[in-house]
């Protein structure tokens, strides 16, 4: 395949020895989620302020009878927290939201490190009865990072591969949408030959990023049970009012 570009834009052509002609958008946006895979392509790097990771396991019910309540139920826990939730099929999801050096230091596998925090919880374990696991607990990460700059020349990053919140803010989705809204705004702008833009493109992703890193620290203080935890205190100060170099309190590149 040969790649090259109309002197005009807005697009290059991409045309295959059978000349199939593809067009390629001249900007592009990446929506690729975690794997930021369009802006680490570009060198971009990633600020990461924690570790976090959910370990999910869904159960499935032991009878037909069994029955759930259709909430989503969170309960707080020492090294971190659980939520639950029933889906159409009639399992439950059971996810626990922990750090992962929690995880490594225990020597244990995914399923019996979830299967032996579960037993110390009270609200989550009492409503999985009735149910039992089905496969392994998959682990996902969760963790809280930016890109250090979510834009560049014809290209923009949206929802998790600019940025990604707590599963506890539950803004993962709306975020992703607005960021969404924005960049479509941004690009027409860019199109038609203001360049500006891209920055303030990345001054409102960082500024969001700050609302929520605050809104995080109000979140986590309302648990006051375990001051000795290192899971809560982590998120108990605002990494961006922080000196000293401990990534997991202030951030690292990654
Ligand atoms: C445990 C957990 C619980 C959560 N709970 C909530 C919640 O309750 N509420 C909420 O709002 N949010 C929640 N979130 C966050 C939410 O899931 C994400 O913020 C949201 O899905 C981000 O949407 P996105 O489109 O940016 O990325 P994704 O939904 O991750 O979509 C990215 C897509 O890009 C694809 N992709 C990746 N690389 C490439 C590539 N190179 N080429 C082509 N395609 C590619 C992926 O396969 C994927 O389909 C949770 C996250 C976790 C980890």
């Amino acid at each position: 395949m040969r790649l090259f570009s109309k002197s005009i834009l807005p697009s290059a052509s991409l045309v295959s020895e059978m000349q199939t002609q593809i067009n390629i958008s001249s900007f592009l946006v990446d929506a690729t989620g975690r794997s930021s895979w369009l802006a680490r392509s570009r060198g971009r790097k990633r600020i990461s302020y924690d570790t976090m990771i959910g370990l999910v396991g869904v159960l499935r019910p032991q009878t037909s009878c069994t029955s759930i309540d259709p909430v989503l139920q969170l309960e707080a826990a020492e090294e971190g927290w659980w939520y639950s939730a029933p889906v159409p099929d009639g399992s439950l999801v059971v996810t626990y939201i922990t750090d992962r050096d929690y995880l490594t230091r225990s020597g244990l596998r995914h399923t019996h490190f979830w299967l032996s925090k579960l037993e110390c919880t009270s609200y989550t374990v009492a409503r999985s009865r009735g149910f039992q696991i089905e496969g392994d607990v998959r682990v996902k990460s969760a963790s809280t990072y930016r890109l250090e700059r979510p834009a560049g020349d014809g290209w923009v990053a949206v929802g998790d591969a600019a940025s990604t919140y707590d599963p506890l803010s539950a803004e993962g989705v709306s975020k992703a949408l607005r960021s969404g809204m924005s960049a479509s705004q941004t690009i027409h702008n860019y199109l038609r030959g203001n360049g500006e833009v891209l920055d303030e493109y990345v001054v409102g992703v960082a500024k969001e990023f700050e609302d929520y890193l605050a809104q995080r620290v109000r979140y986590y203080r309302r648990e006051a049970r375990w001051p000795a935890s290192l899971f809560w205190s982590r998120r108990q100060i605002n990494p961006l009012n922080l000196e000293g170099d401990n990534f997991l309190l202030k951030g690292r590149d990654t």
